[in-house]
């Protein structure tokens, strides 16, 4: 029988486990909800954290972007590509995270896949997070350097791990803040060590940039290592599709680093330029991000994250507790509430769904085994009475699950 008949039975093995990953047509509407089939749903999905994708101001951006360039940018950004708006943003996105130089890509995934083989390869070593996102994994992967794997967050153990490679060219990579956990990484740990061992730090803000630091200008620059103070041993890379609310991704550090990523970055070099309404976009998403109403949305977000902690953190809700559900200690907009089971987290998902409310379970292999979550993502387009509505579910949910748990003892005894 030839192999391509397999597909079936290993789609239905994804089936067993209760893997398989299904999709969902949208539709935005008002503030945080989605209309899904005709259904209006209030949704915790989206790293869309200040509420910029659907922002009146960035949507006259495109409009115009449109009308002066059109829609494709035609070519490579290294052919006829690089639009003047992309030039015009890559210079802005510099300096509002205080690096000399910046280069922007179309997507996150793409850029880190693609610049870490561009800067190390075989004989040479990565040092990564544990929890590393999919797309530094990959870049690991593709380069052929030799990987060396630390548990999450554990400096000292990366420390020993430096100490004892004989490479001369050292990477240490790492999210700066971890898309399912939500924690931040410590940044000056990590600059420190890369210090000590002459190795270069390349952080993923892909989640920090426009909520964390001054004015929203990142992980690395509320670290202090930027402007004046800024490292030439940090690569700093973020993504514009989540707190930018538009879509691609930039790296930024020192001249001739990026400048060499420029040269020899093979998803910059043979993919189509991202199209100057999307830059556009960015632009516009920027200006609002460093400005008075980018100030007053993190504060909004900050006071939502801080409700939804005093509802559901350990001890707030004793039926919660009893569930064995643990919100993960996070600060940022990323609040993991782990359920465990893979079922489990599928059926309050599902319980969830019919109160109207969307919160993503996430599963393995995207978390270890034993930690499938729903992962609540806040946005400065949630209102305080979103974040009361699901903390009510959820706690009735739980406090459902006593009883059924009460039932069956009563039943078994
Ligand atoms: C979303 C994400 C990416 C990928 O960025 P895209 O622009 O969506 O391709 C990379 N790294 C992290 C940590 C992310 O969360």
């Amino acid at each position: 029988m030839s192999w391509l008949n397999e597909f079936d039975d290993r789609l239905a093995a994804l089936d067993a486990q209760a893997l398989r990953r299904r999709r969902r047509a949208v539709v935005p509407e008002q503030g945080a909800r989605l209309n899904v089939d005709g259904e209006s749903l209030l949704a915790f999905c989206s790293n869309d954290y200040l509420g910029l994708a659907q922002d009146p101001l960035l949507r006259q951006a495109v409009h115009a972007a449109v009308d002066r360039y059109g829609v494709g940018s035609g070519a490579s950004p290294m052919v006829s590509g690089h639009s003047v708006a992309n030039a015009a943003l890559e210079r802005e996105l510099a300096e509002a995270v205080g690096l000399p130089r910046a280069l922007y890509f179309y997507a996150g995934y793409a850029t880190n896949a693609s610049i870490v083989p561009a800067l190390v390869g075989e004989g040479d070593a990565l040092f990564s997070d544990a929890l590393n996102h999919a797309c530094l994994i990959d870049g690991a992967r593709l380069s052929k350097a030799t990987v060396h794997r630390y548990p999450h967050g554990n400096l000292a153990r990366l420390d020993a791990l430096l100490t004892a490679s004989p490479a001369r060219r050292k990477l240490v990579i790492s999210d700066a803040v971890f898309s399912m956990d939500g924690d931040v990484a410590d940044i000056t740990g990590l600059h420190a060590l890369c210090e000590r061992h002459d190795a270069l730090l390349l952080l993923d803000d892909a989640h920090g940039f426009g909520v964390l630091g001054p004015q929203g200008r990142g992980a690395l620059a509320a670290a202090g290592l930027t402007g004046p103070g800024a490292s030439p041993r940090v690569l700093y890379m973020a993504t514009l599709g989540k707190a930018l609310g538009v879509a691609g991704a930039f790296v930024a550090g020192p001249e001739s680093l990026v400048e060499w990523l420029l040269q020899k970055t093979r998803s910059y070099t043979y993919a189509t330029a991202a199209p100057a309404l999307l830059a556009e976009a960015v632009r516009a998403g920027l200006r609002c991000v460093l400005g008075a109403e980018g100030e007053r949305r993190r504060q909004h977000l900050a006071a939502l994250i801080e409700q939804l902690r005093e509802g559901l953190a350990p001890g707030a809700d004793a039926a919660v507790d009893a569930a064995g559900w643990t919100l993960m200690p996070s600060d940022t907009a990323i609040q993991p509430l782990v359920i465990g089971d893979n079922e489990a987290a599928l059926a309050v998902m599902a319980t969830l769904r019919e109160q109207g409310i969307w919160v993503p379970a996430i599963r393995p292999p995207t978390v270890p085994v034993g930690t499938a979550r729903l992962r609540i993502a806040l946005s400065a387009a949630h209102q305080s009475a979103d974040v009361a509505a699901l903390v009510g579910v959820l706690r009735a949910a739980a406090a459902g699950l006593g009883q059924h748990r009460v039932a069956a003892a009563a039943l078994e005894a």
